[in-house]
């Protein structure tokens, strides 16, 4: 490890901060059944993490998406699964694990509204990067932290190609850690490329 950026007593903390003002925007909202959707696979352990400490009835689900950026200015939105629940006048929350440079969320924002046009549409974010000049200023309603740090996370749901989401801490890897998942990646898969620059 390189760095260590929360232990897991600081994620549990974060998480029941954010339940709890989540909890007073849904009683404020006088919200029926809010929804969850958690965006996977990213958010999967902080949804969970979060979950146990909101007290307002609720149902959760989820969405896989990813987003292509064409050009510095526009994206598209890959959606890989849909929500099964009907969002339509609901109030949502969406649950994602960071905002980066803003591009999942902003197209991911106007895609639910366009499409299943909720009562509320929240967003709530484990991290926010902080980015000197983002291509899109997607502010989250909910934000557990505002990180400097510019390097690679895994951890808590961040992910090396899928490697290290489960671990119960974030981290900035090094260069050892990175250099064992990549032989543990191209093992279990000949055609396997890192990308990683040297
Ligand atoms: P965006 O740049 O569109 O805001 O971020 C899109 C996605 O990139 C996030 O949902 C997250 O999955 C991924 N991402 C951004 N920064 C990191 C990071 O430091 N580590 C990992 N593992 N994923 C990241």
């Amino acid at each position: 490890m390189e760095k260590l950026i929360l232990t897991e007593v600081e994620v549990e903390a974060i998480c029941e901060k954010l339940a709890h003002e989540m909890d007073k925007q849904m009683d404020k909202d006088e919200s029926n059944l809010p929804i969850l959707l958690g965006i996977m696979n990213g958010a999967l352990p902080f949804m969970y993490q979060l979950v146990k400490s909101i007290k307002h009835p609720n149902q959760i689900d989820t969405m896989q998406v990813s987003s292509y950026n064409g050009t510095a200015s526009t994206g598209e939105l890959i959606i890989k699964k849909k929500p099964e629940r009907n969002l339509e006048g609901k109030d949502v929350y969406i649950i994602e694990d960071i905002i980066d440079t803003g591009l999942t969320m902003h197209l991911l924002r106007k895609y639910i509204m366009d499409t299943y046009h909720p009562r509320h549409l929240y967003v709530v974010i484990m991290i926010k990067r902080q980015v000197e000049k983002p291509h899109f200023q997607e502010v989250a309603d909910f934000t557990g932290i505002v990180l400097e740090e510019q390097r690679y996370i895994v951890g808590y749901g961040f992910d090396y190609h899928g490697i290290g989401r489960c671990l119960p801490y974030v981290f900035v890897p090094s260069e050892d850690d990175f250099d064992k998942w990549d032989a543990i990646l191209e093992k279990d898969n000949p055609d396997y490329k890192s990308g990683r620059k040297k």
